[in-house]
């Protein structure tokens, strides 16, 4: 694991309880430093910090998902309070999570473990009923039940239940899922995403709190659990 961190005292929190719960911990406290070694070390997880000096967390991000080889590495984003419109940016770019500061470091630990752990995971079949607790999607049928009760959903409410369903735990932003269910080229406004939400959790009923709302940043399908 690559801990970017220019506050000292953070970093070595982060290094002593990750140390702790067996992870191999390599450091950097700037942009650059973390650019030269994580080519190198190949770690399996980056936690970034966003407000670095010279090249900051969303620089780092950018270049270490444009570079192919460093592109698989997840990375989660570590950030202050307010900056909504960074960690958007940061998972649009590529980063996998984020955790705002002040954190606890149970919450942390658990993030790491989550992303680590979908990273080992093979891609679930594309055309397989998902079933996560009360809600059924199969997405041959294009059907979804709700406590075995069929849901009669738009073209544009299953697809975005499908595609936040299918990645439990992530969060999306806006623009990812317009993409996602719409196309790359299909004006779709923010706005237009979360009325889409609204209407779709009102037909989900009793699931409606499976989708949860991140604020200032976008949507994420609620965890098993
Ligand atoms: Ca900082």
């Amino acid at each position: 694991m690559f801990i970017v961190e220019d506050e000292e005292d953070i970093l070595e929190l982060l290094r002593y309880h990750l140390s702790r719960d067996g992870y191999t911990v390599t450091t950097a406290t700037d942009g650059e430093e973390a650019l030269s070694a994580i080519p190198k070390i190949m770690p399996d997880l980056v936690l970034l910090d966003l407000m670095l000096p010279g090249v900051d967390g969303l620089d780092v991000c950018r270049k270490l998902k444009k570079d192919t080889q460093t592109a698989a590495i997840p990375i989660i984003m570590v950030t202050a309070k307010g900056e909504e419109s960074d960690i958007v940016t940061g998972l649009e770019l590529g980063a996998d999570d984020y955790v705002a500061k002040p954190f606890s470091m149970k919450v942390l630990i658990a993030r790491v473990r989550t992303v680590l752990h979908r990273k080992g995971q093979p891609p679930a079949d594309a055309d397989a009923t998902l079933c996560v607790r009360d809600l059924a999607i199969d997405p041959r049928r294009r059907e979804v039940l709700v406590k075995g009760k069929p849901v009669d959903l738009t073209f544009t409410e299953f697809g975005l239940l499908r595609f936040l369903a299918g990645r439990p735990g992530w969060v999306m932003t806006r623009d990812q899922i317009i993409y996602a269910v719409r196309g790359e080229d299909y004006a779709v406004t923010d706005r237009a995403v979360d009325v889409q939400i609204v209407g779709l959790r009102k037909k989900l009923g009793k699931c409606a709190d499976y989708i949860e709302t991140v604020r200032g940043v976008g949507y994420r399908f609620k965890e098993s659990g």
